[in-house]
């Protein structure tokens, strides 16, 4: 008797441990949100109930932007406490049916009933952004974070697990990629995009694998002289299909994923290998290659960029990296302290498409900059637009005010380029002077230069 009431005893004990350690798998030990395996289990009980009935359900993929600036800068705890505060928000706006989980570090999960999908989507999304953006206090300081955010509706993006979290997941990226703090709901032709987008990878890995990209070189030329001081390195990859890639797009695509270092790297030595021979006769003074800001944030750039330059024996004072200003950028302190060691081994810096994007004032003084690339896009209306003139001339005072040199790029008529030069602009590229060309073309035509 005794024995079956400590038997008894004894499986109850076992049965709530049980039920305790089923609890903590539930749970994101952090947050309190659902973990990732429940909710996925949650979702696909769900779909099966919905199977027939018109209902819908909707996924929706919360991504906190810029979260790693706020542990780097504030440190874990505080990220934890951050983390912690957005579960209890979003926890606040969730319905009794819907369920929150944690699926990643910064990224959390809701899946809920759509039971409008067009108003009800949006307006969900509204709120779920609303409450991110509410600012945390922290030692007497607002501190500020936004979200991005992908949804996909069960049955009409997917009923499987894995194709409604495909879905999501791709429209959670378009919101990423075109600004942050927004969400993106999917639609069929992204599905079509990605799936280009992911073949494009795959080929372009290989190709880099094969040695198969290219570096074309346009010249540069001295606008007081007219001579050719330099040239540009563009990378160019023909698809095995035949068709010629923009460089934008297999560049874009390599940042995304992880062949940006073997892409600079290869251009890098193809393009110190083709011109070294270029420089040592005098052809040209200065070679510029294109860095990724995704290659600053690669730490062993530097030590790479220096053995390619043992390797081919070229002089670190002919290079000259171009980079653009990019809000991606992990951290602007440590892409200045390495655009340093490289101004370092004598090496120049141009600012590429100046004006642009993210590129500002602000970045001058931080960064060790020699050249201001002015963007083709002001350069198109220079001759009609009294405004785009006035915006160039004022560059141009800018960069003599810091001693930078400038460079206009896109030159297409002999007008602009009169009108750059009258303005004081110090060198000029484009069509109008010479296309990008192969090696043996660029050559050739340096050569004939040369003599003429
Ligand atoms: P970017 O560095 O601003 O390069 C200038 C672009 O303008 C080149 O396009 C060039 O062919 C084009 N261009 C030059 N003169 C003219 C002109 O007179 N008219 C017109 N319409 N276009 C002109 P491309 O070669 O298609 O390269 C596009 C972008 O791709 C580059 O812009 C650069 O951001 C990126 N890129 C190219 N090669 C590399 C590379 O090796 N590494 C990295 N990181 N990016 C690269
Ligand atoms: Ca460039
Ligand atoms: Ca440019």
């Amino acid at each position: 008797r005794e024995l079956e009431e400590r038997v008894e005893q004894r499986t109850e004990e076992l049965q709530s441990a049980n039920a305790t350690a089923t609890a903590l798998l539930q749970r994101d030990h952090l947050t309190g949100a659902a973990s990732r395996r429940h909710f996925e289990s949650h979702i696909a009980r769900r779909f099966e109930k919905i199977v027939g009935t018109g209902e819908q359900v909707m996924l929706v993929m919360i991504d906190l932007d810029g979260f790693k600036a706020i542990n780097d800068t504030l440190g874990h705890e505080i990220g934890d406490r951050v983390l912690v505060t957005i579960a209890e928000r979003l926890q606040a706006l969730t319905g009794t049916d819907d369920l929150l989980a944690r699926t990643g570090g910064n990224e959390f999960a809701l899946v809920c009933s759509a039971l409008s999908p067009d108003v009800g989507e949006e307006a969900v999304c509204a709120r779920l952004l609303e409450v991110i953006r509410q600012p945390f206090f922290h030692r007497g300081r607002d501190v500020f974070l936004s979200a991005s955010i992908g949804v996909a509706t069960a049955p009409r993006d997917g009923t499987t697990l894995a194709d409604i979290h495909r879905s999501a997941d791709i429209a959670l990226r378009i919101a990423k990629k075109i600004g942050r703090d927004r969400s993106v709901r999917y639609m069929p032709a992204m599905g079509a995009e990605y799936e280009r987008r992911h073949q494009l990878a795959a080929d372009l890995r290989q190709a880099l694998a094969r040695h198969d990209i290219e570096a074309h070189f346009q010249p540069k030329v001295d606008c007081r002289t007219g001579r050719i001081t330099g040239v540009e390195a563009l990378a160019r990859w023909r698809h095995p299909s035949g068709e010629q890639i923009r460089p934008d797009l297999f560049v874009a695509i390599a940042e995304e994923g992880d062949l940006i270092r073997d892409l600079g790297l290869q251009m890098l030595e193809a393009t110190c290998r083709r011109t070294k021979p270029w420089i040592e006769r005098g052809l040209i003074q200065r070679v510029a290659v294109n860095l990724s800001p995704r290659q600053l944030d690669d730490d062993r750039l530097v030590d790479e960029i220096r053995t390619i330059l043992a390797s081919t024996g070229f002089d670190a004072r002919h290079l000259e990296f171009e980079i653009t200003e990019n809000y991606l950028m992990a951290s602007v302190d440590d892409a200045a302290r390495k655009l340093q060691e490289l101004h370092d081994l004598g090496s120049t810096i141009a600012l590429d498409d100046f004006g642009t994007g993210y590129s500002n004032l602000a970045t001058l003084k931080r960064l060790p900059i020699d050249v201001l690339k002015i963007d083709k896009c002001f350069v198109d209306g220079i001759v009609e637009s009294p405004g785009d003139q006035a915006l160039v001339q004022a560059v141009i005072e800018l960069a003599k005010a810091f001693s930078l040199m400038t460079v206009a790029e896109g030159v297409e008529t002999q007008a602009q380029a009169f009108v750059l030069g009258a303005l004081g602009c110090d060198a000029l590229q484009g069509y109008h002077f010479a296309r990008p060309m192969s090696g043996q073309d660029c050559e050739a035509f340096l050569q004939q230069r040369a003599q003429s």
